[in-house]
Protein backbone atom coordinates (compact mmCIF):
# COMPACT_ATOMS: atom_id res chain seq x y z
CA UNK A 1 0.00 0.00 0.00
CA UNK A 2 0.98 3.33 -0.77
CA UNK A 3 2.48 5.95 1.77
CA UNK A 4 0.85 9.26 2.43
CA UNK A 5 3.82 11.18 2.28
CA UNK A 6 2.76 14.33 3.36
CA UNK A 7 2.69 12.31 7.24
CA UNK A 8 6.57 12.47 6.60
CA UNK A 9 7.00 16.39 5.87
CA UNK A 10 7.43 18.26 9.29
CA UNK A 11 5.96 21.99 8.96
CA UNK A 12 7.55 24.36 11.06
CA UNK A 13 6.16 27.36 11.52
CA UNK A 14 8.16 30.83 11.82
CA UNK A 15 11.17 29.35 10.06
CA UNK A 16 13.54 30.72 9.03
CA UNK A 17 11.72 33.69 9.45
CA UNK A 18 8.60 35.02 11.27
CA UNK A 19 5.59 34.30 8.59
CA UNK A 20 7.17 31.69 6.79
CA UNK A 21 6.59 28.09 7.17
CA UNK A 22 9.47 25.78 6.48
CA UNK A 23 8.36 22.43 5.32
CA UNK A 24 11.26 20.17 6.09
CA UNK A 25 11.73 16.63 4.49
CA UNK A 26 14.17 15.67 6.68
CA UNK A 27 11.29 13.18 8.51
CA UNK A 28 10.96 11.48 4.87
CA UNK A 29 14.15 10.82 4.03
CA UNK A 30 14.67 9.52 7.34
CA UNK A 31 12.04 6.82 6.89
CA UNK A 32 13.43 4.33 4.75
CA UNK A 33 9.78 3.06 2.72
CA UNK A 34 8.76 6.71 2.02
CA UNK A 35 12.36 7.70 0.63
CA UNK A 36 12.07 4.35 -1.59
CA UNK A 37 8.56 5.53 -2.45
CA UNK A 38 9.13 8.85 -3.23
CA UNK A 39 12.83 8.27 -5.25
CA UNK A 40 10.14 5.28 -7.22
CA UNK A 41 7.53 7.52 -8.09
CA UNK A 42 10.43 9.87 -9.84
CA UNK A 43 12.32 7.03 -11.37
CA UNK A 44 8.54 6.30 -13.16
CA UNK A 45 8.71 9.67 -14.35
CA UNK A 46 12.00 9.57 -15.45
CA UNK A 47 11.93 6.33 -17.30
CA UNK A 48 9.63 7.05 -20.60
CA UNK A 49 12.15 10.38 -20.98
CA UNK A 50 15.76 8.83 -22.09
CA UNK A 51 16.75 10.76 -19.43
CA UNK A 52 20.86 10.06 -19.28
CA UNK A 53 21.89 12.63 -16.88
CA UNK A 54 20.18 13.75 -13.26
CA UNK A 55 21.81 17.66 -12.09
CA UNK A 56 20.72 19.13 -8.73
CA UNK A 57 21.16 22.27 -6.91
CA UNK A 58 23.05 21.88 -3.86
CA UNK A 59 21.97 20.56 -1.86
CA UNK A 60 18.92 19.32 -1.19
CA UNK A 61 18.69 18.58 -4.92
CA UNK A 62 21.49 16.01 -4.15
CA UNK A 63 19.07 13.58 -1.57
CA UNK A 64 16.63 13.85 -4.30
CA UNK A 65 18.50 13.50 -7.53
CA UNK A 66 21.13 11.03 -6.19
CA UNK A 67 18.93 8.02 -5.66
CA UNK A 68 16.89 8.63 -8.90
CA UNK A 69 20.80 8.58 -11.07
CA UNK A 70 21.73 4.99 -9.02
CA UNK A 71 17.82 3.39 -9.95
CA UNK A 72 18.52 4.64 -13.83
CA UNK A 73 22.16 3.94 -13.95
CA UNK A 74 22.75 7.08 -15.13
CA UNK A 75 25.33 10.06 -13.84
CA UNK A 76 24.51 12.79 -11.06
CA UNK A 77 26.04 16.23 -11.82
CA UNK A 78 25.60 18.92 -8.93
CA UNK A 79 24.69 22.80 -8.97
CA UNK A 80 27.37 24.20 -6.77
CA UNK A 81 27.31 27.80 -4.43
CA UNK A 82 30.28 29.80 -5.52
CA UNK A 83 34.02 28.54 -4.67
CA UNK A 84 33.14 25.03 -4.34
CA UNK A 85 34.06 23.36 -7.81
CA UNK A 86 37.71 23.28 -8.65
CA UNK A 87 37.88 23.35 -12.56
CA UNK A 88 36.25 25.90 -15.03
CA UNK A 89 32.77 26.34 -14.69
CA UNK A 90 29.89 27.86 -15.89
CA UNK A 91 27.95 30.19 -13.81
CA UNK A 92 23.92 31.14 -13.22
CA UNK A 93 23.13 34.66 -11.29
CA UNK A 94 18.73 34.48 -10.22
CA UNK A 95 16.92 36.60 -7.02
CA UNK A 96 16.16 35.84 -3.89
CA UNK A 97 13.97 38.02 -1.61
CA UNK A 98 17.09 40.35 -1.23
CA UNK A 99 20.03 40.75 -4.08
CA UNK A 100 21.15 37.78 -5.53
CA UNK A 101 22.56 34.47 -6.03
CA UNK A 102 25.10 32.26 -7.95
CA UNK A 103 24.74 28.74 -9.18
CA UNK A 104 27.91 26.81 -11.06
CA UNK A 105 28.49 23.64 -12.69
CA UNK A 106 31.64 22.00 -14.37
CA UNK A 107 31.56 23.01 -17.67
CA UNK A 108 32.12 19.21 -18.73
CA UNK A 109 29.46 18.13 -16.34
CA UNK A 110 26.44 17.32 -19.10
CA UNK A 111 27.26 16.84 -22.47
CA UNK A 112 25.32 18.67 -25.45
CA UNK A 113 22.12 16.96 -26.67
CA UNK A 114 22.25 15.10 -23.07
CA UNK A 115 18.80 14.45 -21.98
CA UNK A 116 18.77 15.74 -18.07
CA UNK A 117 16.29 15.62 -15.28
CA UNK A 118 16.68 18.50 -12.88
CA UNK A 119 15.67 17.41 -9.44
CA UNK A 120 14.94 19.69 -5.98
CA UNK A 121 13.45 19.50 -2.46
CA UNK A 122 11.18 22.04 -3.05
CA UNK A 123 9.62 24.45 -6.04
CA UNK A 124 9.13 28.07 -4.36
CA UNK A 125 9.65 31.43 -6.39
CA UNK A 126 11.35 28.81 -8.74
CA UNK A 127 14.95 30.60 -9.05
CA UNK A 128 16.62 28.38 -7.92
CA UNK A 129 15.87 25.63 -10.74
CA UNK A 130 15.56 28.15 -13.15
CA UNK A 131 19.34 29.00 -12.72
CA UNK A 132 19.94 25.38 -12.46
CA UNK A 133 18.01 24.72 -15.84
CA UNK A 134 19.99 27.40 -17.45
CA UNK A 135 23.32 26.26 -16.16
CA UNK A 136 22.58 22.76 -17.83
CA UNK A 137 21.14 25.22 -20.94
CA UNK A 138 24.50 26.90 -21.40
CA UNK A 139 25.96 23.51 -21.57
CA UNK A 140 23.97 22.54 -24.24
CA UNK A 141 21.90 19.63 -22.35
CA UNK A 142 17.91 19.48 -23.17
CA UNK A 143 16.00 19.45 -20.03
CA UNK A 144 13.43 16.53 -20.29
CA UNK A 145 11.76 16.96 -16.87
CA UNK A 146 11.72 18.52 -13.49
CA UNK A 147 10.97 16.84 -10.30
CA UNK A 148 10.35 17.91 -6.81
CA UNK A 149 9.05 16.14 -3.37
CA UNK A 150 6.99 19.41 -2.74
CA UNK A 151 5.53 22.98 -4.49
CA UNK A 152 5.04 25.75 -2.80
CA UNK A 153 1.80 27.08 -5.02
CA UNK A 154 1.27 30.48 -3.89
CA UNK A 155 5.25 31.37 -4.53
CA UNK A 156 4.03 30.87 -8.23
CA UNK A 157 7.45 29.02 -9.22
CA UNK A 158 5.56 27.10 -11.28
CA UNK A 159 5.07 29.70 -13.88
CA UNK A 160 8.65 30.02 -14.24
CA UNK A 161 9.15 26.40 -15.95
CA UNK A 162 5.74 26.04 -17.39
CA UNK A 163 7.24 25.44 -20.87
CA UNK A 164 8.96 21.86 -19.03
CA UNK A 165 7.36 18.35 -18.10
CA UNK A 166 7.26 18.73 -14.12
CA UNK A 167 6.62 16.24 -10.98
CA UNK A 168 5.59 17.29 -8.03
CA UNK A 169 4.64 14.50 -4.97
CA UNK A 170 2.91 17.22 -3.10
CA UNK A 171 1.73 20.57 -2.86
CA UNK A 172 1.04 23.40 -0.32
P1 LIG B 1 13.15 29.00 -4.79
O1 LIG B 1 14.49 29.27 -5.43
O2 LIG B 1 12.25 28.19 -5.68
O3 LIG B 1 12.50 30.25 -4.29
O4 LIG B 1 13.43 28.18 -3.47
C1 LIG B 1 13.66 26.80 -3.52
C2 LIG B 1 14.97 26.45 -2.88
O5 LIG B 1 15.02 26.91 -1.54
C3 LIG B 1 15.16 24.96 -2.86
O6 LIG B 1 16.51 24.65 -3.20
C4 LIG B 1 14.82 24.55 -1.43
O7 LIG B 1 15.71 23.57 -0.94
C5 LIG B 1 14.92 25.83 -0.61
N1 LIG B 1 13.68 26.08 0.18
C6 LIG B 1 12.96 27.22 0.22
N2 LIG B 1 11.93 27.09 1.07
C7 LIG B 1 11.99 25.85 1.58
C8 LIG B 1 11.16 25.10 2.50
O8 LIG B 1 10.14 25.55 3.04
N3 LIG B 1 11.55 23.83 2.74
C9 LIG B 1 12.65 23.28 2.17
N4 LIG B 1 12.93 22.00 2.45
N5 LIG B 1 13.43 23.95 1.30
C10 LIG B 1 13.11 25.22 1.01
Amino acid sequence: MALDLTKYVASIPDYPEKGIIFRDISPLMADGEAYKQATAQIVQFARDKGVQMIVGPEARGFIVGCPVAYELGVGFAPARKKGKLPRETVKATYNLEYGTSELYMHKDAVKPGQHVLVTDDLLATGGTIGATIDLVEQLGGIVVGCAFIIELDALKGHEKIKDYDVLTLMHY
